[in-house]
């Protein structure tokens, strides 16, 4: 096992040098180059969409039609500071820019796929892209609209090894009101649209109530109520209310219905802005109790099944009918100065897939 530690922290610390962060296209395709030296012996189809390179990487002479696993990675980090970018170890952890989100799974997924996928019995995809933080829109949606499907997906997200089965899905709302403008000394003679909206919150907010505490919940964001109107002395008779709805799987067409039937009652008008899917996967699903029985092989202690308010690029294989998680090493500091992954937990991780992989 020291040697697979070994070249687990060998290609993580290649990766991490690289600064491929989401805007800069020569580090994206200079980190998809790094992994093509890894998987010289495989097929490696790549694509590309809005200045995201991605690459799909199979055993199999042709493409399979669907695979009955992908490991999934982004390999597009944040910004960093420049010491981020030239890893250090440390007392068992692997410090750098991407150490934890997500290089370092990234590294293992690549060497457990180049371990296994010509002995498996059935076709794995590796898929590494690069707009993961920027919304996985142009890398694993893109593929996917070209017609990449799996059974399962694991994500090597930062999960300190819990099995992450579900996430919220985002709606973004523009919610106007209509009123009457009139004399601001005469308010009764006019109907004020910011009264309107207010109306609107609370009765949206009752329904919604903003949490004191993190619980898995739907949550509204009043982001910011606008009106064109800048004198004192006249009651505005438009105005507007911009709300980021983030709403648990459970409540996903409840939160649309309850938007439309208040815009009704208030006589709004509905702007969906943005609709992103929520990502569920059930935690009957047969692949999520092998992998909690590899876990407890490898680790001594079941996976515990976890839920994410933010969401990956899971949802996209979701909204096509495709189960998924997000599952990877112990670490912390994700988007900050001090990110670092823990190295045991990154040999774990190796073993864990393996032992999963093998017992499909
Ligand atoms: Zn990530």
């Amino acid at each position: 096992m020291k040697a697979k530690r070994k070249e687990i922290l060998k290609l993580s610390e290649r990766l991490i040098k690289v600064k491929s962060v989401s805007s800069n296209y020569k580090g994206l395709k200079a980190v998809l180059a790094e992994v093509e030296k890894e998987v010289d012996k495989f097929f490696v189809k790549s694509f590309s969409k809005s200045k995201s390179p991605s690459l799909l990487v199979y055993s199999s002479a042709s493409l399979p039609k669907k695979f009955k696993v992908i490991l999934n990675a982004h390999l597009d980090v944040v910004p960093g500071r420049p010491q981020q970018f030239k890893p250090k170890v440390n007392k068992g952890r692997l410090y750098g820019r991407g150490a934890y989100d997500m290089k370092a799974a990234a590294a293992v997924e690549i060497l457990v796929f180049k371990e296994l996928a010509k002995k498996l019995p059935y076709p794995i995809g590796l898929q590494l892209v690069t707009d993961e933080e920027v919304g996985g829109f142009a890398g694993t949606k893109h593929q996917i609209e070209k017609g990449v499907r799996a059974d399962f997906v694991i994500a090597g997200e930062p999960t300190d090894l819990e099995i992450n089965n579900a996430a919220k899905g985002i709606i973004w709302a523009k919610v106007y009101a209509t009123g009457v403008s009139a004399h601001g000394a005469y308010p009764w003679l006019g109907e004020n649209a910011i009264l309107i909206i207010n109306k609107f919150l609370d009765e949206l907010l009752k329904i919604y109530p903003v949490p004191r505490s993190e619980v898995w919940s739907t949550t509204v964001n009043v982001a910011s109520i606008q009106t064109e109107n800048t004198s004192y002395n006249t009651v505005p008779d438009k105005a507007f209310v911009l709300l980021d709805i983030r709403y648990i799987p459970d409540d996903k067409e409840k939160v649309l219905e309850d938007l439309k039937s208040l815009a009704k009652k208030y006589k709004l008008d509905l702007e969906i802005v943005l609709k992103e899917p929520e990502h569920f996967t059930p935690k009957t699903d047969p692949n999520i109790f092998l992998l909690q029985k590899a876990t407890t092989k490898i680790r001594g202690r079941k996976s515990r099944i976890v839920v994410k308010h933010g969401g990956s690029d899971i949802r996209h294989y979701n909204a096509v009918g495709c189960e998924g998680i997000t599952f990877g090493p112990v670490g912390a500091g994700h988007h900050t100065e001090e990110e670092w992954v823990d190295i045991q937990s990154l040999e774990d991780f190796y073993l864990i897939l393996k032992e999963y992989l093998l017992s499909l």
